[in-house]
């Protein structure tokens, strides 16, 4: 393994245009890790024009032939999950077993949609007329650009770039500054099992400017972005002045209900180590827990003994199960959050500062947070970090109205023995993805989809390959 840690471009590594150079530093020590290019909307443009040329005879290959190369990378991926995930752990901060585990995904990705693009059947559609046959098929839209976030820098890329190459586009991958490492790895091995130059191509630089020329440069067909909602507005309205295709993955505040009668020794237990995964910046994080007056305080004091158990550090050290925040930006939001609804009577049980243990790194302690009111910023906003909030509810019906009572619309959990409440109450909830009595709802095989303002489009399962497929009617005449 001798990898490259710069720009691919038509399968050439290069330097930013610009000569610019970005550091990645480890958010666990502070420390420089690498220093990579750093460039702009000129990068992005050559990468656009490499990724348009690859197009024809990429997009021409059998969805066989792609599968086969896309199937050697996910099998490389596993083979090499351990110095994989020791990258990303010394850009991301996250615990080595999460990203190993983040790795492994990755690799089902690739394998899942090499398989499931073989099936991208179109139809026949009988006619009104007898006089003409009707043909409906896929194909693939062309360049698409996909703007990645940090916090699972190799599951973000290959939930996207996997679905786009297997159903025959060519991509131009733009990860998030802060993760650049993991991306540069993942089409090492893209280049490594042989895909053509040009159908992966890998940017690293300027947020705006190289957003921009996605939007504008007529030779991109889509962008797949998975960020904020500030962002994913931003290119909302772009996309508005060239009708681009977008997919938008956001962010989410998942409401968790727990109703009285479970277990709550084991519903504690599964929302601590949900709750504070990645230091809790995951887009379907458990958020706010809306638990039944009866259970409310025997909940609380499960979850503050639970979550004093662990044990914060680097996550390259075995013992390690939260790492940091991924930068200075991100513990500052977080802490102003818990400051501003402390002020405003929510209580803190546990954590609530920087610990004192770790004097380097972007750390903030494990912390629960009760009498959460639905006006508090912790209420209101997406915390992505590792703060657990608690809010109790009487009526079954007040609790699913607090759940919805949120612009987003990602990931919603319930906690029932009772089937009807289970059934009634995910029906209502205004999520595109329920947990009944589980915390992963997320799969391969199955869709990914926000409502509301958590997004547009779906990733993962079969409705991920259609995302970048186009549809086409070709209509035959005088066949009566
Ligand atoms: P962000 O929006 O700040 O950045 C996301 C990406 O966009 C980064 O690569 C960033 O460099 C780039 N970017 C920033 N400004 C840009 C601009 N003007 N034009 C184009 N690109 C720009 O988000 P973040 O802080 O990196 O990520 C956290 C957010 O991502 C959270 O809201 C989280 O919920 C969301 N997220 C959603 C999913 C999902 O599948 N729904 C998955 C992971 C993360």
């Amino acid at each position: 393994m001798n990898y490259e840690y710069r720009q691919l471009i038509g399968g050439t590594w290069t330097d930013a245009s610009n000569a610019g150079r970005w550091d990645v530093l480890n958010p666990a020590t502070e420390e420089i890790v690498r220093t990579v290019p750093f460039g702009n909307g000129d990068d992005c443009r050559q990468a656009i024009e490499a990724a348009a040329a690859a197009f024809p005879s990429w997009s021409q290959k059998t969805a066989y032939e792609r599968a086969t190369l896309l199937k050697k990378a996910s099998d490389l991926i596993r083979d090499r999950s351990a110095h994989l995930a020791h990258t990303t752990v010394l850009e991301s901060g996250k615990p080595l077993l999460q990203a190993k585990g983040e790795w492994v995904v990755a690799a089902d990705l690739f394998e899942w949609f090499a398989e499931e693009a073989k099936r991208a059947y179109g139809r026949w559609v009988p006619s009104r007329n007898v006089a003409k046959r009707q043909l409906v098929i896929h194909q693939p839209i062309g360049v698409v650009g996909l703007i990645t976030a940090w916090n699972f820098p190799a599951y973000n890329i290959a939930r996207a770039a996997s679905a786009a190459l297997a159903s025959g586009c060519t991509v131009v991958i733009r990860p998030s500054e802060y993760t650049p490492l993991t991306a540069m790895e993942m089409v090492n091995i893209l280049l490594e099992v042989g895909i053509d130059n040009g159908a992966v191509n890998l940017i690293n630089g300027d947020p705006a400017s190289m957003g921009q020329e996605m939007l504008h440069n007529e030779k991109c067909a889509k962008i797949h972005f998975t960020g904020s909602q500030r962002v994913g507005k931003l290119l909302m309205d772009g996309a508005s002045r060239t009708v681009k295709r977008l997919s938008l993955e956001l962010g989410g505040n998942a409401p968790v209900l727990i109703f009285p009668g479970v277990d709550l020794d084991q519903v504690a237990a599964g929302a601590i180590a949900a709750k504070f995964r990645n230091s809790g910046q995951v887009c379907i994080a458990p958020q706010r827990f809306l638990v039944h007056k009866a259970v409310a305080r025997e909940f609380v004091d499960r979850v503050t003994i639970a979550a004093s158990q662990l044990r914060l550090g680097d996550g390259l050290l075995p013992e390690t199960n939260v790492g940091p925040l991924i930068n200075s930006r991100q513990r500052n939001r977080v802490e102003q959050l818990v400051c501003e609804s402390r002020e405003q009577g929510a209580q803190v049980t546990l954590g609530g500062k920087r610990p004192d243990s770790q004097p380097r790194g972007y750390f903030y302690e494990p912390t629960v947070v009760t009498q959460v009111q639905p006006a508090m910023p912790l209420f209101e906003n997406e915390i992505f970090g590792p703060v657990l909030t608690v809010s109790s509810f009487d009526r079954a019906d007040d609790a699913i109205e607090l759940a919805n009572r949120t612009r987003y619309g990602l990931a919603a959990y319930v906690w029932t023995n009772d089937l009807r409440a289970a059934i009634r109450t995910a029906e209502r909830l205004e999520f595109g993805m329920i947990g009944i009595n589980e915390w992963t709802p997320q799969s391969t095989e199955v869709p990914f989809t926000g409502w509301k303002e958590s997004g547009l489009g779906k990733e993962a399962g079969s409705e991920g390959l259609h995302e970048y497929l186009e549809t086409k009617l070709i209509s035959f005449g005088g066949t009566g």
